[in-house]
């Protein structure tokens, strides 16, 4: 069962805007944070399997921006920063604006 994926964004009527974390694959290593040009990423604790794991998270300023705060990093290019960083595939951008 994959309890602890979150997604961090939204739909609206122009498309679909998402950064998705896997918090049972994410490892703490905090790359992702490094890399992300715009600060949107923390950790935060999660609480898994009874005790707490600190995991990435999009800031929650971010949250509802994320179709602005991540277009400088062309998602609809591929190569997305802190996906890439991610040696854990922890951690996904969904972008799917309208045409
Ligand atoms: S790079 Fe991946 S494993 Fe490391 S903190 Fe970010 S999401 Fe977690
Ligand atoms: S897509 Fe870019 S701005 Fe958005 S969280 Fe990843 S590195 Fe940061």
């Amino acid at each position: 069962m994959r309890a602890f994926i979150t997604y961090y964004g939204y739909t609206d009527g122009s498309g679909e805007y998402y950064i998705v974390i896997d918090a049972e694959k994410c490892n703490s290593c905090g790359d992702c944070i490094k890399v992300c040009p715009e600060g949107a990423l923390v950790m935060e604790a999660m609480f898994i399997d009874l005790e707490d794991k600190m995991v990435a998270a999009v800031t929650e300023e971010q949250r509802k921006k994320i179709r602005y705060t991540c277009s400088s990093c062309k998602p609809e290019e591929g190569n997305v920063p802190c996906v890439v960083a991610c040696s854990q595939n922890a951690i996904a951008c969904i972008w799917k604006p309208k045409k």
